[in-house]
Order: structure tokens, then C-alpha cells, then sequence
């Protein structure tokens, strides 16, 4: 663990005080420090890196990779590989051995964000912050000792933290885990419940399943990722379904009942009763703003779902006071996070140039890692509908990538791609591709919507052959 750097109370003034040791709180700590201001960083666990680094993003990736890797091994046979396995004897994941390899990865990068912050001069902190001013922040240090640290601007960046309804509400509920727990599973459950279907529940399941598991998925609606385009929501669930998960459609959970660890039985308010191994809740996130301080500071509002309500600027209404990443509640998304950290950074401790700068919201691209990927930036036809009517013109393409042509008609994974324009411009206002390689094909066309590219622009690109990528440039 990194020495606390400050133990002891401190007179010393800090130009930037951070809560949080996540992916916007380094990132606006370190750019901060960078026009040499005296910043310090505190982190209440002792690893730094927040969700993304140690129970997000990155460990997820990895189970993303390792699944990925037993779908090409199932399809090597179909490539020429007699010897490799096929469908029809699924390969066999080692998840005990690939887990603590998984983990010291982690470890390695917590070690490089230690560093990161020390070569830029960020004090780091260990311990627990609270803001008792709007310019003094309490930290209490793991073993107890409690000192504030002074600060003209305070940043809070404090993230979220998974929801599991109380026991009292759905009886049994503490006997699932969350995605953090998934990340502590030492061995491959052979039946999962996820109960959820957004962006985790879906990405999670697609790893179960993929590896072998036997995976159920409990959603409140007819789909998956109800706030994806509507083109995307059935294609991704039919192929779900397709490729063998269990989906219990318009489920509401009545209670769990078994013992951790496993058995346990999911009772739907429906009437249906599943017996698995592991059950992970994925039914959303909360702030981590119960015990800041904010007593303390009573004009920084937070909402219901405890998000710190913010301005453009990411400005609460003391001058002092910022909050950025996810616990501003806003795409929560760690280049969000880190764009919104840099900006805000820049804008107050940067120069001149950058006195209006901030991180514009729109267009914001996102990969959903299901198998197989989905890509999306701007509007889903429903809003696009609702804001230009009938101006609104849609080119859309469905098909099966040229990998599958060696496949079994049973194995060839869907496309689909999807162009929303609007006006006599056809300005592109929304793109929504699914299929294989969409989570590396979408930054890109993130660049063209977001440079307000018309569809005569992707006309006019020559396409690249044979790809998945050519068919977003011939669209007719
Ligand atoms: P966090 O990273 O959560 O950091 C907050 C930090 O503050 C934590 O380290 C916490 O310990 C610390 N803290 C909290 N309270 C205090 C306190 N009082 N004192 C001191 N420290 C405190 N995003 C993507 O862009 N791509 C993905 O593929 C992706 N996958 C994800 C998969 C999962 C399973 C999850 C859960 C999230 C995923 N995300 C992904 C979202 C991404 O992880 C978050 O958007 C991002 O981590 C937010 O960064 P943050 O700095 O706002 O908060
Ligand atoms: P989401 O907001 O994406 O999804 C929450 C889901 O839970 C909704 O689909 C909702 O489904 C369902 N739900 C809510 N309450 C209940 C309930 N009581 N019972 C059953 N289902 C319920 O949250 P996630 O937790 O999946 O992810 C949090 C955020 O983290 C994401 O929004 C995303 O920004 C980020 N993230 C990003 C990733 C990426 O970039 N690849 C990966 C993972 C997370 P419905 O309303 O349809 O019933």
C-alpha cells in the first residue's frame, strides 16, 4: 500500500482537494498538478484506479477476451484446424487459474496509477474524506487518525456503487452478489441468474454464457438494453436467445431462497422458480454521496438516485465546490469521467486559452461488450422521431460477416447497421451498428458524427474491403 503522505494535521493550503481515486479524480488531480498547483488525491481503499480499473472496465474486458477466445477456438475446426475442438464438445474455460492471473494485472496497474500520480506531484492520501467547509476537507486515515486538509477548489469524485435491493423489500436479495462480487468469483458457477438488462446484466451474462455457464436472465420488459435503439434492443436478444441464454422476459423478482454460495432459487412475481449456483444483481448504480459531508455544505443538492446535481461546468453553487464522473450522474462512462476531470481541470488551473473549456455531452460514443459487440453514438430512431418528425430518413443494413462463411448456418453471428440522418442535408444524427468488431468500428464514425458529418460524407469515403466497416460508407 502507498505511504499516507500527509498523516498528521496540515496547515498547508491546497489549491485542489479530490475525494476519489477513480478515473475522473486522477485525471482532474494530475492535469491540475501539471500547471504546477499543490493537489492532493484521497482514496479511501487504498487502490487507485475506482471502478473501472478494479471492478469495472478493464477486468471486465479481460472476461470479455477470454470468452471471445473459447468462441474462435469452437470455430477453429470450421478454419481448416481438425484437431481443434468444435461445437459440439465446448471448450473447457480454467477461470480458477485465469482469475488470480486476472488479478495480479489489476494489482500491476494500481501500482502504475501510484506512480502516474507521484511522478505528477499529486499528494495521495489514504483514507476517507468528508467536507466539513466549503473549503476544508476531513480526512480519517485507515488507522483511525482524522486531520482536514484546506483547499481553495474541492472536487468531488467520489463514483457509485452497485444497487442490491434490501432484504426487506425482495426477501433472499443479500444471497446474490453484485458486479463487484462477480469480480471475487474464485470458480465458474455452472447455472447464473443475472437480473437486469442493461449494460452489465448483458455484458455479464454474454460472458457466463460464452464460457459455458448456464445462464439465465431475469428483465422487467420483452428486451434487453431498453434504452438502445429499437433495432438493436431485438437483435440482441434474439440472438441471445439464440446462442442458448435463458431469457425470463417481463420478470419481476419476488425472492431468492437457498444459501450462499448456492443453491439458489429465483422466484419470479409471475410464478416461475429457477434454481442456480450464483445469482448477480445488475438492476443499476447509486452515487457514493451518503457520507461526504454534504450536511455540511446544505446548497449542494443531490437527486434521487443521489447524484451530485451540477451545471455545465460541472459547478455546484459554491464557487469552490465541483463534481465530475459518476457521481454527476451522467454517462457514466470512464473516458466521461476523464474528459470532464482534464476540462474542469484546465478551465480553473490552466491558461487562458482554456477558460471556457468543458466537455460537451453530446454525441458521446459507447460499446456495449455482448457477444457480439454493440456500438452507438447519438440518437436511437424513437428520439431522432421525436425531434425531427418526419425529416428523419433511416438506411439500414442487415448481414452476416464474411468470418461466418465458413461457419454452420447455426453459428454465423448477425449484423446490424444502422444510419439515422435527418433534413435535406442528411445530416447523420444517430449510428447504431451490432456485429462482430463494432466495439473498435465505432470510435471513428464517433469522430464523423461528432464533426457533424452528412450521409454524402460517408458516400464519399472509399470503403475499405472485405470489413464489417465498408458497410456503414454503402449504405443505399
Ligand atoms: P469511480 O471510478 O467509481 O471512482 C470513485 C473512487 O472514489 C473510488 O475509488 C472510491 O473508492 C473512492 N471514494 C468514494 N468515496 C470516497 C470517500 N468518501 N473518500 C475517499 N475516496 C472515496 N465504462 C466504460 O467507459 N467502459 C466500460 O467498458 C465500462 N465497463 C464497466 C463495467 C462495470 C462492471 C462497471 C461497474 C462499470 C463500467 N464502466 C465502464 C463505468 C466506469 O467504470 C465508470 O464510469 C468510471 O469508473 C467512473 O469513474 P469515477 O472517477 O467517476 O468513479
Ligand atoms: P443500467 O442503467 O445500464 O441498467 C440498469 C438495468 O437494470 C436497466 O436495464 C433496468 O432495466 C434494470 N433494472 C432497474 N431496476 C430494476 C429492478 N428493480 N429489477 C430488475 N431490473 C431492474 O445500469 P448498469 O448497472 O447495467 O450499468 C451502470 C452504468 O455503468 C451503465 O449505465 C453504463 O453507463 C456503465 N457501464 C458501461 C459499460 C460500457 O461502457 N461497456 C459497461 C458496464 C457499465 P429495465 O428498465 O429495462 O427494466
Amino acid at each position: 500500500m502507498p505511504p499516507v503522505t500527509k498523516p498528521a494535521a496540515t496547515t498547508d493550503k491546497y489549491d485542489y482537494v479530490v475525494l476519489g481515486g477513480g478515473s475522473g479524480g486522477v485525471a482532474s488531480a494530475r492535469r491540475a498538478a501539471s500547471y504546477g498547483k499543490k493537489v492532493a488525491l484521497i482514496e479511501s481503499t487504498g487502490r487507485l484506479g475506482g471502478t473501472c480499473v478494479n471492478v469495472g472496465c478493464v477486468p471486465k474486458k479481460i472476461m470479455w477476451y477470454a470468452a471471445d477466445a473459447a468462441e474462435r477456438l469452437r470455430n477453429a475446426a470450421s478454419y481448416g484446424f481438425p484437431d481443434a475442438v468444435n461445437s459440439a464438445a465446448p471448450v473447457k474455460f480454467d477461470w480458477d487459474s485465469f482469475k488470480p492471473k486476472r488479478d495480479a494485472y489489476i494489482k500491476r496497474l494500481n501500482g502504475i496509477y501510484d506512480s502516474n500520480l507521484m511522478k505528477e506531484g499529486v499528494e495521495y492520501h489514504v483514507g476517507y474524506a468528508r467536507i466539513k467547509d466549503p473549503n476544508t476537507v476531513e480526512v480519517t486515515a485507515q488507522d483511525g487518525t482524522k486531520y482536514d486538509l484546506k483547499a481553495d477548489y474541492i472536487g468531488i469524485t467520489t463514483g457509485g456503487r452497485p444497487v442490491i435491493p434490501d432484504d426487506k423489500d425482495v426477501p433472499g436479495a443479500s444471497l446474490g452478489v453484485s458486479s463487484d462480487g462477480f469480480f471475487d468469483l474464485p470458480s465458474q458457477p455452472k447455472r447464473v441468474a443475472v437480473i437486469g438488462a442493461g449494460y452489465i446484466a448483458v455484458e455479464l451474462t454474454g460472458i457466463f454464457n460464452t464460457l459455458g455457464s448456464e445462464a439465465h436472465i431475469f428483465t422487467r420488459g420483452e428486451t434487453v438494453l431498453r434504452t438502445f435503439d429499437s433495432d438493436i434492443q431485438t437483435t440482441i436478444t434474439g440472438w441471445m436467445e439464440h446462442t442458448g441464454v435463458h431469457i425470463h422476459k417481463n420478470s419481476n423478482i419476488a425472492k431468492l431462497e437457498g444459501q450462499k454460495g448456492g443453491p439458489i432459487t429465483v422466484h419470479t412475481k409471475q410464478g416461475e422458480s429457477v434454481e442456480v449456483d450464483c445469482v448477480v444483481w445488475a438492476i443499476g448504480r447509486r452515487s457514493n454521496t451518503d457520507d461526504i459531508g454534504l450536511e455540511n455544505v446544505p446548497d449542494v443538492k443531490v437527486n434521487k438516485h443521489g447524484d451530485v446535481i451540477v451545471d455545465e461546468w460541472q459547478a455546484t453553487p459554491y464557487k469552490s465546490i465541483v463534481a465530475l464522473g459518476d457521481v454527476a450522474g451522467k454517462a457514466l462512462l470512464t473516458p466521461v469521467a476523464i474528459a470532464a476531470g482534464r476540462r474542469l481541470s484546465n478551465r480553473i488551473f490552466g491558461p487562458e486559452k482554456f477558460k471556457d473549456d468543458k466537455l460537451d455531452y453530446s454525441n458521446i460514443p459507447t460499446v456495449v461488450f455482448a457477444h457480439p459487440t454493440i456500438g452507438t453514438v447519438g440518437l436511437t430512431e424513437k428520439e431522432a422521431r421525436e425531434k425531427y418528425g418526419d425529416a428523419v430518413k433511416i438506411y439500414k443494413s442487415s448481414f452476416k460477416a464474411l468470418y461466418f462463411s465458413m461457419l454452420e448456418e447455426h453459428h454465423k453471428e448477425p449484423s446490424m447497421f444502422k444510419l439515422i440522418v435527418q433534413g435535406p442535408e442528411e445530416k447523420v444524427v444517430g449510428i447504431h451498428i451490432l456485429g462482430m468488431g463494432c466495439d473498435e468500428i465505432m470510435q471513428g464514425f464517433g469522430v464523423a458524427v461528432k464533426m457533424g458529418a452528412r450521409k454524402q460524407d460517408l458516400d464519399d469515403t472509399v470503403a475499405i474491403h472485405p470489413t464489417s466497416a465498408e458497410e456503414l460508407v454503402t449504405m443505399r
